[in-house]
């Protein structure tokens, strides 16, 4: 069965995000930790998480995907936000284990100037502080548009990341349709020859988790606009071509696309109903 949401506000809670997905069609979903410029999280709401926990399992919801707030950056120059993308890191992980065996992604950071080589051992130095195999949490790393000194647009570098960790195991990887194309990557045209790339260089058995965006830009623009499926430069086509291509079509596939809750009912109908088709 196809598992296919989108992103939600967690402002009401996990109760209320569940039973939001299942009002449009939804059988999973995304949130965002936190406000996704950082600060404080709400403090653990136990009985909101044991409601939704049991929610979930009566309406099929089998994963969620937690986000980071993307101004979390592991590879700054600067040594105290390098210390709070660790401690928010640390501090969400821990929350996720009121709902064990979920997903958590994150942006991999921006080296601002210091050079893909030290980010990336910056980002795996903050993550061989955290991961533990006591977690009940994959933390996922996002492929990136390349926007600016984004680290994570080219598989190697994940694939280093991965290598560098200590707990490389717990690692696995988030890829975001849009910004794929926009690195570089001909997802559109050839899904195959993506794939096995990206089997080649990372493992396609680290692959948990799709963000199904379309992109407002061509292939290796570096920008990193989404847009709603179909308006875009991969297509209709194209996106039910890479959600129904074999080594994906089991994983969730969560829509981050410029819209409100009306809109992502109507893309998940629309894709529902082409992916049984195939
Ligand atoms: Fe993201
Ligand atoms: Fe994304
Ligand atoms: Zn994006």
């Amino acid at each position: 069965m196809l598992k296919i949401g989108c992103h939600l506000s967690a402002a009401k809670g996990y109760l209320h995000m569940g039973q939001e997905a299942v009002s449009i069609g939804a059988n999973t979903f995304q949130f965002f930790t936190r406000n996704p410029r950082g600060g404080n999280a709400k403090p653990m709401d136990t009985a909101d998480t044991e409601a939704f926990r049991a929610y979930a399992a009566e309406a099929g919801i089998d994963v969620i995907l937690a986000h980071a707030p993307y101004t979390l950056n592991a590879c700054s120059a600067d040594p105290s936000i390098r210390a709070f993308a660790a401690r928010t890191m640390a501090d969400d992980l821990e929350r996720m284990e009121y709902t064990p065996g979920n997903l958590y992604n994150f942006h991999p950071g921006s080296h601002v100037g210091q050079g893909i080589e030290t980010g990336i051992s910056q980002i795996a130095e903050m993550l061989n502080g955290i991961l533990k195999p006591e977690l009940h949490t994959t933390v996922l790393l996002e492929t990136m548009a390349g926007k600016g000194s984004e680290v994570g647009s080219r598989f190697e570098e994940l694939r280093e990341i991965i290598d560098r960790t200590e707990h490389g195991d717990l690692l696995g990887v988030c890829l975001d349709t849009c910004h794929v194309n926009d690195a570089g990557y001909d997802i559109a045209g050839d899904v195959d020859g993506v794939l096995t790339e990206f089997d080649r260089v990372i493992g396609l058995n680290r692959l948990k988790a799709v963000h199904v965006n379309d992109s407002k830009n061509p292939l290796g623009a570096h920008k990193d606009r989404h847009e709603k499926i179909g308006l875009g430069t991969l297509g209709t086509e194209a996106i039910i071509r890479i959600m129904t291509h074999p080594a994906l079509r089991e994983l969730p596939f969560l829509l981050e696309t410029p819209n409100e809750l009306d809109g992502y009912a109507a893309e998940i109908e629309l894709l529902k109903g082409l992916w049984r088709q195939k």
